[in-house]
């Protein structure tokens, strides 16, 4: 090599090792973590976020929180993924997930300074997992899930969203009620739920539509605005003029072919009015422009048409009326042909179309709130309940919420670590204190006392009683939590552990990091 110094990096590369190293992640994921611990619960905080240009969100999701705020840390970033993955995964639990994560990140700081090494934390850690996974499991209550219960989960997941308790059963049977429309053997379809929002009304007005509800207004003032159980065409295309009969490469030399022309274009602008009409075509949709002369000739035969409908739209109306998509009315079949009542509403300067189909494979939640920020966070609390109950039915039912659960796997795992030899065993102890912040958080959250509270739910729970902390009123009981119906899905507590296990020991295993800039 000649004796030159070889740089395997750039020099102006910022180069951290070993401690400096771990406890600037650690600190920047329990920054982030920290962020969102306020929001935890139903008496937790509501954040106010405003970006760069101006636009405010106020909420108490985690998931939300996180991505709105702009994080740039690769550390702390590792902690936003977590939120994500859980609203990905499982649909809430996200603020839990991060605390949770941070908190371990808290713990393994610790365990550090007691020079524990990082390998050990990581082996402790995974194997404390795996025992809270055990602890989960033997919290799942056996029962047959009915609605009732499924009311409560869907509540559940609601509380302290800001909707209101008498909005939040209007909100809870809407998406009980969706979730069991589109339930069958294999599972509920999450996907043929959709949910449309709308301002203008109070958020219990919220009621479900079986079908869909389109943005879109009619192509025509004078085309009706309801038509019951009519045949449904679905274009995939425009409803226009093959080509022009008369551009610059058609030489027209007088009058009469003009005319002729021009006969010609408006004979096949009406011929498409007329073979839907000869359908019997009642309400067509088409994703390109209906020609104008064609919208009228459609008005005057008594035709509902929408026009320029999104993709999205246009598949929902398919999946709704059981329409076969085409391309052009030159391709349309009677067998094409789908069912559907349409009915066309006015909200202050919109037009929604619902579109509820004999098929009805798609139901839709139409979620009302007052003013655009209400109607955000019915919103999101909607989609929260509509995935906390899939997950209940589809991914191993419900355990007890309010910090019943949590508590149930600290012991758990505290008692297992006795078996478990060496420093290993201050890794798995370590996590289960971690764990104990949930409970702390949710008392801290509910003005009790953090540490009367744990006490007090672990004498609960090691005299065999079910314990949660429940908020009621302006403070919190320690409670059985069945009694209040506070359940939550298994799945948002198996993951959250597993997703918080996986980044804070990504992030302990980090000793050097490099950044170029
Ligand atoms: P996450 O983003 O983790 O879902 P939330 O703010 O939704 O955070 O809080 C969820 C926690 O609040 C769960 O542990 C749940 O059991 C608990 N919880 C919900 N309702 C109540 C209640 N009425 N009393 C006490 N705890 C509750
Ligand atoms: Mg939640």
């Amino acid at each position: 090599m000649g004796g030159q110094p070889l740089f395997i990096l750039n020099e102006d590369a910022d180069r951290t090792k070993g401690k400096d190293a771990q406890s600037s992640n650690i600190s920047a994921g329990k920054a982030v973590s920290e962020s969102v611990r306020t929001t935890l619960g139903p008496r937790g905080m509501d954040k106010m976020l405003v970006s760069d240009d101006g636009d405010v969100v106020i909420t108490n999701d985690g998931a939300t929180i996180l991505q709105e705020m702009d994080i740039e840390h690769p550390a702390a970033q590792m902690i936003v993924e977590v939120a994500e993955t859980q609203e990905e995964d499982v649909g809430d639990g996200t603020t839990t997930a991060s605390v949770l994560a941070g908190q371990l990140l808290a713990q393994a700081e610790d365990l550090l300074d007691d020079d524990v090494h990082p390998t050990t934390i990581v082996e402790g850690y995974h194997e404390a997992a795996q025992l809270a996974q055990e602890a989960i499991e033997n919290e799942v209550l056996a029962d047959e899930l009915d609605d009732e219960q499924l009311l409560k989960v869907a509540k559940t997941s609601m509380t302290g969203k800001g909707t209101g308790d008498i909005a939040g059963d209007v909100l809870a049977q809407a998406v009980v009620e969706a979730v069991r429309q589109v339930e069958s053997d294999d599972g509920v379809d999450r996907d043929a739920i959709a949910l449309q929002t709308q301002i203008g009304a109070s958020s219990s007005a919220t009621e479900l539509v079986e079908g869909v509800i389109v943005d879109e207004e009619p192509a025509h003032e004078n085309m009706p605005r309801s038509v019951d159980d009519g045949a449904v065409a679905a274009i995939d295309g425009a409803i226009e003029l093959r080509e022009s009969s008369i551009d610059a490469e058609y030489n027209v030399t007088n009058v009469d072919q003009l005319n002729a022309a021009l006969d010609a274009e408006e004979e096949e602008l009406a011929g498409y009015a007329e073979a839907l009409s000869e359908l019997g075509v009642e309400i067509v949709f088409t994703s390109d422009d209906i020609d104008d002369r064609v919208v009228a000739h459609l008005a005057k035969a008594g035709i509902l048409a929408f026009e320029d409908v999104s993709d999205d739209d246009l598949s929902a109306v398919i999946s709704a009326s059981g329409a076969s998509r085409v391309s052009g009315v030159n391709d349309l079949d009677s067998d094409d042909l789908g069912s559907a009542s349409v009915h066309v509403e006015k909200y202050g300067d919109e037009e929604l179309a619902f579109v509820e189909g004999s098929e009805a494979e798609t139901v839709t939640v139409f979620a009302r709130g007052s003013t655009e920020h209400v109607v955000d966070e019915v919103e999101r609390a909607l989609k929260d309940a509509l995935d906390v109950v899939t997950a209940a039915l589809d991914k191993g039912g419900v355990v007890p919420g309010a910090g019943a659960t949590e508590i149930a796997i600290s012991a758990y795992v505290r008692e297992q670590s006795a078996s478990i030899e060496g420093r290993k065993q201050l890794a798995v102890d370590a996590f289960a204190d971690a764990v104990d912040v949930l409970p702390r958080t949710l008392a801290e959250n509910t003005g009790m006392d953090p540490i009367d509270a744990l006490v007090d739910l672990r004498a609960e729970h090691e005299g065999g009683n079910l314990a949660g902390l429940i908020s009621e009123g302006q403070t919190g009981v320690v409670a059985d939590p069945l009694e209040y119906g506070v359940l939550d899905p298994a799945a948002v507590k198996r993951e959250a552990v597993d997703s918080a296990t996986e980044a804070a020991t990504m992030i302990v295993r980090i000793d050097d990091v490099i950044s170029s800039s």
